[in-house]
């Protein structure tokens, strides 16, 4: 692991914009590498989970043998960010999901796959996020879900159209929408801030 100033984040590179995830944490002073291996999984202080295909995702998590490991280091604590297909795996629950689609779950929310229409329904809209400063960030929204209905736990950090958005439970960040493809880094800013204060 690296030293306290600088944390070692994954990027979960089963599928999905890994790249871009990569590029963004890197700008926000992260050291950052994907991840694909239970092994690996030891090596990092926090998990971005890329936006992508959520029902290819967890098909593949089961095949690479990552469901079980990855769900034991999100219940030990470990900082996860979750983007779109990302915020889909982090639901307890899933509405409209695949029927053998699995979820790590983390945060207490139930979230609605697909939710703001198909891939020719996506759009961009400024959001106002709580804990980021210096104005609305550009959501790009990508088949995106929402999330219908958190529990206590859970605290809602943003809203589009009257639907949650982005969501956090303690060490867990979830957003519908896309920052890595905007070049505005101050998402992964806090989460590379709330990968440092777990440390
Ligand atoms: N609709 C996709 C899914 O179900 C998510 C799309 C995205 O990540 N941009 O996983």
């Amino acid at each position: 692991m690296a030293s306290l100033s600088t944390p070692t984040i994954g990027v979960l590179a089963l599928q999905g914009d890994v790249r871009e995830h990569l590029v963004a944490l890197a700008s926000a002073d992260a050291l950052a590498r994907p991840v694909r291996r239970p092994e690996e999984l030891a090596e990092i202080d926090g998990l971005v989970i890329p936006g992508g295909e959520s029902t290819t995702m967890s098909k593949l998590a089961v095949a690479f043998g990552m469901l079980e490991p990855l769900r034991e280091r999100v219940r030990a604590g470990m900082p996860v960010y979750g983007t779109c297909a990302g915020m889909i795996m982090l639901a307890d629950k899933l509405l409209d999901g695949r029927e053998d689609q699995e979820t790590l779950g983390g945060i207490d929310m139930i979230v609605r796959r697909n939710a703001f229409g198909r891939q020719n329904e996506s759009f961009e809209a400024t959001v106002d996020v709580a804990g980021i400063e210096g104005g609305p960030v550009e959501g790009i929204f990508i088949r995106a879900p929402w999330v219908e209905s958190t529990g206590a736990a859970a605290e809602v950090i943003a809203t589009y159209d009257g639907h949650t958005v982005a969501v956090r439970q303690g060490n867990v960040l979830a957003t519908s929408f896309h920052p890595e493809l905007t070049g505005d880094h101050r998402v992964h800013a806090l989460f590379v801030d709330m990968v440092r204060a777990a440390q």
